[in-house]
């Protein structure tokens, strides 16, 4: 685990491992728009959770590319999982910023609102769904950082599946 610290003197910490073995308030899932499961990230947590995350999830009726929805963890280790639905990249000029800015701030809303101590995010989108990783990186860092200086006093850590995308946070 590193801690970076933003030039203003924020403090992100940045994981290398598995997001469903952390045992926090909330793991921020890279979800589709059915919120009903996937590949990836998605597959991992709904695997360990198990079949009641499956049923809460059907009672959602879904969600919106760049928004938010909390859920229960079943047989995570975490107390919450908050799903967010990271955009498809398509080169650049189909909002796909701006829709990945929103994720990382509707996470981070859903954090505060229920006054969660902790919150770990996946690597939104950049996965399957192909936002190129350096942007991604910068693009959370920045949200993030904005919750923390506005006052989210949690702990907030990127978990990164490998060493090799932990260094775009870096
Ligand atoms: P998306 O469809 O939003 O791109 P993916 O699940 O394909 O989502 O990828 C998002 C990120 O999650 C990628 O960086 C991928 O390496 C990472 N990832 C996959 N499995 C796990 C896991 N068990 N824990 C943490 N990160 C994971």
């Amino acid at each position: 685990m590193k801690t970076i610290t933003s030039e203003t003197g924020e403090k992100i910490k940045i994981v290398v491992g598995d997001i469903t073995k952390l045992e926090v308030d909330a793991i921020v899932n890279a979800a589709n728009k059915t919120l009903l499961g996937g590949g990836g990230v998605d597959g991992a947590i709904h695997t360990a959770a198990g079949i009641g995350l499956l049923k809460e999830c059907r009672t959602l009726g879904g969600c919106n590319v760049g928004q938010s929805k909390m859920t229960g963890a079943y047989q995570l280790p975490c107390k919450k999982v908050i799903h967010t639905v990271g955009p498809i990249w398509y080169g650049g000029s189909d909002n796909e910023r701006k829709m990945l800015e929103s994720c990382y701030d509707t996470a981070m809303q859903l954090a505060e609102e229920h006054h969660l101590k902790s919150i770990a995010f996946s690597c939104i989108s950049t996965g399957v769904f192909g936002f190129p990783k350096a942007e991604a990186a910068q693009i959370a860092k920045r949200v993030i950082c904005e919750h923390i200086r506005n006052g989210y006093d949690g702990e907030v850590i990127i978990c990164c599946f490998s060493e090799d995308d932990a260094r775009y946070y870096m």
